[in-house]
């Protein structure tokens, strides 16, 4: 029995976990011991790695496209071939039309460095994460409050002492080392207050939980500001010494009372005020999570400023049990990793998806998926002619995928590297199929953190079938487009080019699959803290939105809401899946195989639904349905759905058709986006409810109608 430490990749957490492997297959999955947080225990999807290594219906070698996009018809071709045919179209296309019309996506991570350098060894600045569908806002946030962007703090729920999660179902979009840090929190004392629009798992953890209207954080945290300031809870040493605006922000949270609060919210201003006052008890102890999934609404921005400025008053930045800063390895005297990405010039060319130039305010690194696909469906400012998915599935994850379809029809070349079957990787012409997360080893990454530290991915078993690890995708690719400098014979080579100049050996990794970089936490002095804003301090009024003309004050407008007999479509997790990509698993499947429609009972009643009935959901003539789930526990505006279901893909036999896809009903969603945060806007679209007759042919195999 051999112990290998490594790390999960059922989510983009990636917890460090131990395999135990016996004659080349895993035996079992849990937690790395040498890690306490982890308690040596996994969540739901962790576990299930196993089913995943094992399953037959992921892709198994590489895949040329014969017949038309999304048809299905194959070519299995060797990695030769397949990479000979990737690099000759590539060259085709930036020979035609240069190397900036070729793009790359990916879900981010620690483990990207080398995929990215790949497109900027070709002259392309056209990489982007996911980020604008997810977390976008919140970085934006955080850099106009602090200078900092979201990964700059660490979340301190070791020693917090009240803990308020709006955006963030911690007990359900789960990341183990936290949800077992503040459990044990609570059992301490630390208090849990949980904001949503429906009762989670983690608001039936809470001490407090305020079920808002949908949309109305911004007037929530509005109120929870003026309280803070008329009453004089904040930290005013702080403050002083911190804070620039706190005048200007006094003024402009004058009209912004809990009693106005209430009239848009439903959260009486009782409530609210002693919520309020129980947080300032707390302060400075306190973490206002400032949210994952922020890309909900046109100004959910400024719903993440509002956290960040609030956890700001309550002098929780740079706090122990607040939001202490993260250290990078030169925070503590070490080196960091060399990066591959730095052996090539940046290109200089502008970004299709306007970052930078058209979009000053926004950071540069992941740009904006969605607008890059603009530039594809426009040729503005240029064409994109060719286009890498890099373990990212767009036609999931972004709005209105028939949208997306048609812009991707533009596309000279659209290849896929991917270790399961998603829609995305169906419609491309070429698969590369990707080691699972057990069957291959990465490139090494650092963890910014109290503890800053090193670590890797390793290998527990070879792979079932003919796929590769990232470093060999890249080799392979890099070997035949004039880029030696990321064709490496082995990993270790690797790993010795990136800790040249760390003092660090490759053989470290082995013992627990880490290396810290510090012998103990390490907070900053916190009466010596430094911003990197241009004030210097923390910014109520940014000094760097304002040089772009965008405000920092945002007054409160409310959203539309839904017309009678209507309903916002929301959507979220939970633990037993991540995103799309786990519903296939045979175990998770089998624990989860489809998704259900939350709708308020009073709603439902009113419309003769019962919990257990088939719902037809419907938009602009689009129609699938689904099994309600009546329930008090959603506001009545709302219906809600776990995110990830509705597979189209032939090859997932058990996922295909089972639930709804949330991002169908989003037509025109692509082009709905916060301007001053960037992110899509996914939560600003309506669907109708009606119950469905179980015995007409709507409610038949297939649940997808067209009018
Ligand atoms: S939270 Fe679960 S799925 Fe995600 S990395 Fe950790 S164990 Fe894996």
């Amino acid at each position: 029995m051999e112990n290998v430490y490594t790390i999960c990749g059922m989510c983009t957490v990636r917890c460090p976990i131990m395999a135990r492997v016996e004659n080349g297959r895993i035996v079992s999955l849990q937690g790395n011991p040498h890690v306490p947080a982890m308690a040596g225990g996994l969540c739901p999807r962790g576990s299930a790695g196993r089913a995943l290594v094992e399953d037959s219906e992921r892709p198994q070698a590489p895949l040329i496209r014969q017949g038309e996009r999304g048809e299905g018809r194959w070519r299995q071709v060797s990695w030769d071939e397949a990479f000979d045919y990737v690099a000759d179209r590539l060259k085709v296309v930036i020979a035609e039309h240069g190397a900036r019309t070729v793009a790359m996506t990916d879900r981010g991570g620690p483990f990207r460095d080398m995929h990215r350098a790949l497109l900027r060894g070709l002259g392309s600045p056209n990489y982007c994460n996911h980020d604008g569908s997810c977390a976008r806002n919140v970085q934006h946030a955080n850099l106009s409050v602090t200078g900092l962007g979201r990964k700059g703090v660490a979340y301190d729920y070791a020693h917090a002492r009240h803990v308020v999660l709006q955006m963030r179902n911690i007990f359900e979009a789960v990341d183990v080392q936290e949800v077992n840090t503040l459990m044990a929190a609570m059992e301490k004392g630390c208090r849990l207050s949980v904001i949503d629009i429906r009762a989670n798992v983690s608001s039936t953890k809470a001490h407090d939980f305020f079920m808002l209207r949908p949309g109305t954080d911004y007037a929530f945290n509005l109120a929870v500001i003026h309280v803070l300031i008329k009453e004089r809870l904040y930290d005013v040493a702080y403050a002083d010494r911190y804070i620039q605006g706190v005048d200007d922000l006094t003024q402009f949270i004058e009209p912004y009372t809990p009693e106005w609060a209430e009239t848009e919210t439903g959260i009486a201003a009782a409530h609210l005020r002693q919520f309020v006052r129980r947080l300032a008890d707390a302060a400075p102890a306190v973490i206002w999570h400032p949210g994952w999934m922020t890309a909900r609404y046109r100004h959910s921005f400024y719903v993440c400023r509002s956290i960040y400025m609030i956890n700001a008053l309550l002098g929780a930045f740079g706090t122990k049990g607040g939001l202490p800063l993260a250290n990078k390895p030169g925070d503590v005297g070490r080196n960091g990793l060399k990066k591959f990405m730095d052996l090539f010039p940046a290109p200089e060319e502008k970004r299709a998806d306007g970052v930078g130039w058209r979009y000053t305010h926004f950071d540069k690194g992941p740009g904006m998926a969605h607008l890059m696909f603009k530039a594809m469906e426009t040729d503005n400012p240029y064409p994109v002619k060719a286009y890498i998915a890099y373990r990212h599935d767009p036609l999931m994850g972004f709005p209105d995928p028939d949208h997306l379809k048609r812009i991707l029809d533009r596309l000279d070349l659209l290849v896929a590297v991917t270790f399961s079957w998603s829609d995305t990787a169906w419609y491309a012409d070429v698969v590369l199929p990707l080691s699972t997360y057990l069957e291959r080893e990465c490139v090494l990454a650092c963890k910014n953190a109290l503890r800053p530290y090193f670590f890797t991915r390793q290998r527990a078993v070879e792979p079932c079938y003919d796929t590769l690890a990232d470093w060999k995708i890249v080799g392979g690719l890099a070997r035949r487009l004039g880029l030696p400098q990321l064709d490496y014979k082995s990993i270790e080579n690797i790993w010795r080019f990136q800790l040249e100049e760390t003092g660090v050996s490759p053989e470290a990794f082995a013992a627990t699959g880490m290396v810290y970089l510090s012998d103990r936490p390490v907070y900053r002095d916190r009466d010596q803290l430094s911003f990197k804003t241009p004030s210097g301090k923390i910014e109520m009024v940014s000094g760097h939105l304002e040089s772009h003309g965008i405000t920092s004050l945002m007054p409160y407008e409310a959203l539309e809401r839904p017309p009678q007999g209507e309903f916002r479509l929301t959507f979220g997790r939970c633990a037993t899946h991540t995103q799309g990509h786990t519903v296939n698993n045979p175990l998770l499947f089998e624990q989860m195989p489809e998704n259900v429609l939350w709708i308020n009972t009073t709603a439902a009643a009113g419309m003769g639904i019962e919990d257990g009935d088939r719902v037809a959901v419907s938009q602009n003539g689009y129609s699938e349905t689904i099994t309600a789930k009546v329930t008090d526990m959603i506001h009545p505006e709302a219906v809600f759905v776990i995110h990830g279901f509705g597979h189209t893909c032939p090859a997932e036999s058990r996922a295909r058709g089972k639930g709804l896809a949330d991002n169908k009903f989003m037509q025109g969603g692509l082009d709905l986006w916060d301007p001053a945060g960037g992110a899509v806007a996914f939560q600003e679209h309506f669907v109708s409810i009606r119950k469905v007759n179980e015995s007409s042919t709507e409610d038949g195999a297939a649940n997808q109608t067209a009018a």
